[in-house]
């Protein structure tokens, strides 16, 4: 079995983003970028998965520009066999990056195809969603626990409240959430490896699609800063402020 991952290069985690001076978008000049977490876990399934006898092929994709390289050779070095990336120093949207993916899939016919729930940056969980409705198939979003028993995956999802278990019809598209694994650190020899491996650079054109996103960034702000806190004497001080300054009770 086949199994597609797409990966996307966001700012790391742990950096605190700056906005640019004119609010048109977040300042990216000498900031870390990494594999967006939730794709490093939906790459560490696909190599659990592999581990397991079940999948025997991992390809990677991701869409953007050439620098993305590093994060498909990162997924390499994680375990993934070879890597796409479909180049573009265009913005583009979700419904441009689900219709490049749809184009990898009619060509690598995978039977598993696994995004993350959603990339940090943007935080607009919509690709996977997207790709699902124009390859015709099941998804399984924010999956915490994933089996797969013949062409059936048996998929564990989040939702408020609770835990929903669904099966699917493979080939399928299922997105990872945070609980579904831990990713394994990354060993010297593993890296070593991944730079020998197959990374192919494609275009968007090569799939029939035209970049220049329908979504334009009008503005870019920071939250609004919050303010100092105040200590009260008493519950009925307490009480009185709740009512008449913050007027929420
Ligand atoms: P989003 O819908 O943008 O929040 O992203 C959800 C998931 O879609 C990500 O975790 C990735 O697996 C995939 N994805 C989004 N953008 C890209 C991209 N440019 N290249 C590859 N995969 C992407």
């Amino acid at each position: 079995m086949k199994a597609l991952v797409a990966v996307k290069r966001v700012v790391d985690a742990n950096v605190k983003v700056r906005i640019k001076s004119d609010n048109s978008g977040v300042d990216l000049t000498n900031v870390k970028m990494s594999i967006n977490p939730f794709c490093e876990i939906a790459v560490e399934e696909a190599v659990r998965l592999k581990e397991k006898g079940v999948v025997s092929e991992i390809v990677v994709v991701s869409v953007g520009a050439k620098e993305a390289q590093e994060q498909l050779r990162s997924s390499m070095a994680l375990g993934a066999d070879r890597a796409i990336l479909v180049e573009t120093n265009d913005e583009i949207g979700a419904l441009e990056v689900a219709k490049v993916l749809k184009g990898i899939v009619a060509e690598e016919k995978p039977e598993l195809v696994l995004l993350g729930k959603q990339a940090i940056d943007d935080d607009s969980n919509q690709v996977g969603q997207m790709l699902s409705a124009l390859m015709g198939s099941g998804q399984a979003t924010f999956a915490s626990q994933i089996n797969i028993e013949g062409d059936k995956a048996q998929v564990t999802r989040e939702i408020d409240g609770g835990l929903q278990t669904i099966e699917l019809s493979l080939p399928a598209v299922i997105t990872s959430d945070l609980r579904l694994n831990e990713p394994r650190y990354v060993k010297l020899p593993d890296i070593m490896k991944a730079r020998k491996k197959q990374l192919d650079v494609k275009s968007p054109a090569d799939y029939g699609v035209a970049t220049g996103t329908k979504l334009k960034t009008i503005k870019v702000e920071n939250p609004p800063e919050r303010k100092a806190g105040v200590q009260v004497s008493s519950v009925d001080e307490l009480v009185e402020k709740l009512k008449n300054e913050a007027k929420v009770i």
